[in-house]
Formats: C-alpha cells, sequence, structure tokens
C-alpha cells in the first residue's frame, strides 16, 4: 500500500480518461440530461447512464465526477468508505449533529470545541430539544462513561481543542462510548486527515474544514466528513439532500488542487511553526507556549502517542496587563494578519478568551491568548516580526 504522499498525489485522478490532463475537468452543472425517457424515470436510483465508478451523476446537487475526484481522494487518505462535501468547516461539523437529532437526543462535546459548534448545540439544537453537556477536556473513560446516557446520540471530539491545544485521550473517549453503543465524531481539522487517522481508532464521523490546509490557499470554503459505513454515508447524505447543501465544482477543483502539495505544505508549516514556538518559549513576555508538539506540553505524550507531525498552528499566553501595548504589538505586526481561519500559506495573529467561553473547566491560565498561524514565509524573518512586537507589548 502507498504511503500517504504518494497516494495524495494520484488518487482521484484518471489522466488517461480525460484526453491525458493531469487534473480532473472542472464539470460545472445543475441540470443533467437523460437520453432517453427510462433513464430520466429510473433517476432516483441514479438512472441507468452516467455512472463514474459507484456513484450516478444525476443532478447539480449531487455532485458530479469534480465534486467525486475529491471525495475518492479524501476517503483514500483517511483510511475510510465514502465522504460527503459540504459548503463549509462548520457544516461538515454541523451535518454529523443535524443527522442525528430528534427531540430528546443528548450529545456530548468538549469545553475547547470549535466555538461556533457550541453555538450550534446551545442555539438551534436546543430549540429542537436537544440536550449538550459540555465535558471537560482530560475526561477519563471512567468520566465520559458516566456521561453517557440512554438518550446519548454522539460523543463529539476535536484534537488538540481549538485555541488552548488541550489534547484528549481519544482512545479513552472512543472506548468509554463504544462500550454504551454510542457513536463519536471529530473534527479532525487540525490534523487535516494526514497527521491523525480518528476511523482507525474507532471514530465514526471525521470533519474536516478543508478551508484550511488542504485548500490551502486562503480563497476557499469546503468542509468534508468521511465515513467508514455506507449506513453512515447515507444518514449524512439524507440530511445533506434536506438540507439542500451544494458544493461548487469550482471549490472542490480547488481543494484537490490544493490537497497533492498538502503533505509538503505541511511539513514546512510543522519546521517553521517549531522554530518559532521554541524561540517564542524563551521570550520573557511569553508566559507559556500552547503546542502540544513541544516536550513541555502538557498534552505532549498523547499528542506522540495520536500524531505523526504537527502544523503551524499554536497559541502563546502573553504577559499583558496594558491593552494599548497589546494594540500595538498586534496592529503593528508587519507579517502575521489579523484574521481567522488558518492553513493559508500566510501568518496569523488573533486573540482569543477561553475563560469567557469554558463552562465544564475554568481556563485560568494567566495572560493574554495569543493564537498563531505560522505561514510559509522564513521563519526568521517572522521571529524578527515578533521580536519587535514582543518588544512593543513589553513597552521597550
Ligand atoms: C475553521 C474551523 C472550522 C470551520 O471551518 P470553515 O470552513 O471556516 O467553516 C471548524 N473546525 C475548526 C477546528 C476550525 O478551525
Amino acid at each position: 500500500m502507498a504511503k500517504d504522499d504518494t497516494k495524495l498525489v494520484h488518487t482521484g485522478r484518471k489522466p488517461q480518461e480525460n484526453y491525458g490532463v493531469v487534473n480532473p475537468p472542472l464539470y460545472r452543472a445543475s441540470t443533467i440530461l437523460h437520453p432517453t425517457l427510462e433513464s430520466w424515470e429510473a433517476r432516483k436510483d441514479g438512472g441507468n447512464v452516467h455512472k463514474v465508478g459507484h456513484r450516478h451523476v444525476v443532478y447539480g446537487l449531487m455532485g458530479t465526477p469534480t465534486q467525486f475526484s475529491l471525495m475518492d481522494a479524501l476517503s483514500v487518505l483517511e483510511n475510510g468508505h465514502e465522504t460527503i462535501l459540504v459548503p463549509s468547516g462548520m457544516a461538515a461539523c454541523g451535518i454529523c449533529f443535524l443527522a442525528l437529532a430528534e427531540p430528546g437526543a443528548h450529545f456530548l462535546v468538549p469545553d475547547n470545541n470549535y466555538l461556533p459548534v457550541r453555538n450550534l448545540a446551545n442555539g438551534h439544537l436546543k430549540r429542537i430539544g436537544c440536550e449538550t453537556t459540555f465535558y471537560k477536556p482530560g475526561v477519563t473513560e471512567a468520566e465520559m462513561a458516566a456521561l453517557i446516557r440512554p438518550e446519548t446520540k454522539m460523543v463529539w471530539t476535536e484534537s488538540p481543542g481549538s485555541l488552548t491545544f488541550e489534547m484528549p485521550d481519544l482512545r479513552a473517549i472512543v472506548s468509554a462510548a463504544k462500550s454504551k453503543g454510542v457513536l463519536t465524531g471529530i473534527d479532525n481539522t487540525y490534523g487535516a486527515g494526514y497527521y491523525l487517522k480518528p476511523l482507525d481508532l474507532g471514530i465514526d464521523f471525521s470533519a474536516h474544514a478543508l478551508t484550511k490546509y488542504p485548500c490551502g490557499g486562503s480563497d476557499t470554503m469546503l468542509g468534508s466528513v468521511t465515513v467508514n459505513t455506507q449506513e453512515h454515508a447515507d444518514l449524512l447524505f439524507d440530511t445533506y439532500l434536506a438540507m439542500g447543501y451544494s458544493v461548487s465544482p469550482d471549490d472542490a477543483y480547488t481543494v484537490q488542487r490544493g490537497l497533492r502539495s498538502m503533505p509538503a505544505r505541511l511539513r514546512q508549516h510543522y519546521e517553521s511553526g517549531m522554530k518559532v514556538a521554541e524561540w517564542l518559549k524563551e521570550q520573557p513576555g511569553v508566559l507559556r507556549v500552547l503546542h502540544p508538539a513541544m516536550p513541555h506540553d502538557p498534552g505532549h505524550e498523547i499528542w506522540k502517542r495520536d500524531f505523526t507531525g504537527a502544523n503551524g498552528l499554536f497559541a502563546i499566553m502573553v504577559d499583558a496587563p496594558d491593552r494599548a501595548r497589546l494594540k500595538d504589538m498586534v496592529e503593528n505586526l508587519e507579517l502575521f494578519g489579523i484574521g481567522a481561519s488558518w492553513g493559508g500559506f500566510e501568518s496569523l495573529v488573533t486573540t482569543a478568551y477561553p475563560e469567557n467561553i469554558r463552562t465544564a473547566e475554568p481556563w485560568e491560565e494567566e495572560g493574554v491568548l495569543l493564537r498563531l498561524h505560522v505561514g510559509l514565509e522564513d521563519p526568521d524573518d517572522l521571529i524578527a516580526d515578533l521580536r519587535a512586537g514582543l518588544d512593543r507589548l513589553a513597552g521597550s
């Protein structure tokens, strides 16, 4: 079996079926024409024409060979059975909940989860009669088993957690869920399908913001969920159709192209990120570096067990009692833009205040959290930029 880098270059591409063109063609479509009345009337079963592998081209909403090629590549990358595409990473997380939601349903969500999922749980899901318990990031197997109720539909996870980069013990969580017959899902955006293989750990839904590293260009919104069984694929696709989600073939095309070079980009983000993080760790104004790939991090042992690498995203706690100096530091960085998202080629910085969000376990770390995305710039230039920024923060 080929290694991931090889698979990512070759899967989902069939040049000889397309005049030798290297990339899969971009098919834009709403209407798909049928040659006969019989084909039209059998369209619910895919009709009897336009078959691509095990899929059918039926209507633009259900995808064309452009989306299919990305779905195949992601399924291969995650050792999964099938992948569905959705319009964003948030939609990828959301569809896992929506597919299982019903009055009385219960979900378990980590306290350090990507914030919009918390908002989904506390908003729309609550409105339709679902209840969510937020659990502490370091939950043990016994604690998780005790939180699971007869009406629990799914335990949601994220590794590492957003903003604070705490590492959950995924194996303990999955084991507790399995012993109670409960489904598990993960926001696998950080691992990008490359550094972490959730389906191999027994997780049922692996959701991604393809917007991030798979795209790599900060110019496309897209999400995916990879699953291990046709039953779960049907469950999600049913919700996809009910919601009328649709994924632009242009966006699917852009992401499949990004995916080809993702391993090489990820390695550079990881290496540069570590260099910047190690430098930051020694700076007096930096109280702590939150980065599970660094040996001092409390999540390091779990990270080493579950992950084969890291990326360019991490956070630092900075000593910033003076808001004006913090503003001066951040706004005058030359190479780090202030903005949401990450995984593109450029460096980013944002503030975040987990102390105002968490309910299961307070965030009591001293200082202000700055999340950094280390892009593909030369890390020495990034360090020089941050050095000047930390000087401004210190008022020196
Ligand atoms: C960005 C992000 C998402 C959402 O992705 P979008 O494509 O921006 O909707 C979900 N989870 C995590 C961890 C993210 O960082």
